[in-house]
């Protein structure tokens, strides 16, 4: 059976899970995990099915932006020769993608939300123009290299026993040119990536500024807070939050939508989420034309029940 190379940049999450889930369908995953414990990486790469981890790492992989790491994935593909590469759809994740699929000479296919086995090789699925079209394609050059979204799949496991190897590569000096000059650590709020999330409940200008029953119904269902350019522009929280056309593109498996009211350019970033559910004080709010569930109330009164009623359980 032909190898699917899964590049793991850092600590293992659950859309590592998802990227082996569907590697599976095309072959037999070969994790690579860059600038992190790929022995202590083996157990949960080896329960979602990963049949061998390479580990590699090098001090330039924190001192200089993404190329070092390109350098290694490079030699993983030379020693692996797999039928397909799979990166999480990260903003390094598709830089690294790109500039590997520029020196393999190959296709490269990014935002993929679903990639399925084909006959001329993984059939990859994106979803463009805001959600409202589907495209799917091949790569008919070189070894396809492909980002995946997060939340594309739910993660099944397989248990495989993966035997742990240290992969052989240098770091060119030519990869050394881009110095990372500050790193901060982003501010912990103890609640998932917004773009990894697998529910999201975001809150808009009905919350007046006040986001405190979006975070608290947030951090009972471990989701992740996002907010509409109506509430980051009036100051009520950060861009970094922002969901939409010039925010972040999420798609979680739900997302819940406080008192938003739908307008194209907020659809465009949370559309293609699995299940919709918007809490909105009128019912004529554009949101609950592409609701699954809607909530005509006040988000003041209807987020406090719901989080009162999640914590009984
Ligand atoms: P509003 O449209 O004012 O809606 C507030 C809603 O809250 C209303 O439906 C109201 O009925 C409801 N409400 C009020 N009080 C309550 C309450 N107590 N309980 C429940 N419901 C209540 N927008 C984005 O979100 N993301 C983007 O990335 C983005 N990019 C843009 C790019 C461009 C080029 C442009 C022109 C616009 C962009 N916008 C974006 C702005 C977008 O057009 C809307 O203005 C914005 O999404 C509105 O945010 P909102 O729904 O929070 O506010």
């Amino acid at each position: 059976m032909s190898q699917i190379l899964v590049v793991v940049d850092g600590a293992v999450a659950k859309p590592t899970l998802e990227l082996l889930t569907l590697a599976r369908r095309l072959g037999d995953p070969v994790a690579l995990v860059l600038g992190a414990d790929g022995a202590d990486a083996a157990g949960p790469l080896g329960e979602y099915g990963a049949v061998k981890v390479l580990t590699a790492d090098d001090p330039a992989f924190s001192e200089y932006l993404v190329t070092p790491k390109v350098d290694a994935v490079q030699a993983a593909v030379e020693s692996v020769q797999p039928a397909a590469v799979l990166f999480g759809s990260s903003l390094d994740g598709k830089e690294i993608a790109a500039r590997l699929a520029v020196r393999l000479g190959s296709g490269l296919i990014t935002d993929a939300v679903d990639v399925a086995a084909g006959d001329d090789g993984p059939l990859v699925t994106q979803s463009v123009f805001a959600g409202n079209w589907t495209v799917q394609s091949n790569i008919t050059h070189g070894i396809p290299v492909i980002t995946v979204k997060a939340n594309a799949v739910a993660p099944e496991a397989a248990q495989a026993t993966p035997e742990v190897e240290a992969l052989s590569f240098e770091v060119a000096e030519s990869s050394k040119g881009a110095r990372i000059v500050t790193s901060e650590p982003k501010r912990a709020s103890g609640r998932p990536e917004l773009t990894e999330a697998a529910i999201v409940v975001s809150g808009g200008r009905g919350t007046s500024g006040d986001f405190s029953p979006v975070e608290e119904l947030a951090d009972v269902l471990g989701a992740a807070v996002g907010a509409s350019r109506a509430a980051v522009d009036s100051g009520w929280y950060p861009h970094s939050y922002q969901v939409g056309q010039t925010g972040k593109t999420v798609s979680p498996q739900l997302y819940i939508a406080a008192g938003i009211s739908g307008a194209i350019q907020h659809r465009a970033g949370m559309q293609t989420s699995k299940a919709i559910v918007a809490v909105n004080v009128d019912p004529e709010a554009p949101i609950f034309a592409l609701a699954d569930l809607g909530i005509v109330g006040d988000l003041k009164t209807v987020l406090p029940a719901v989080t009162e009623a999640v914590k009984q359980q």
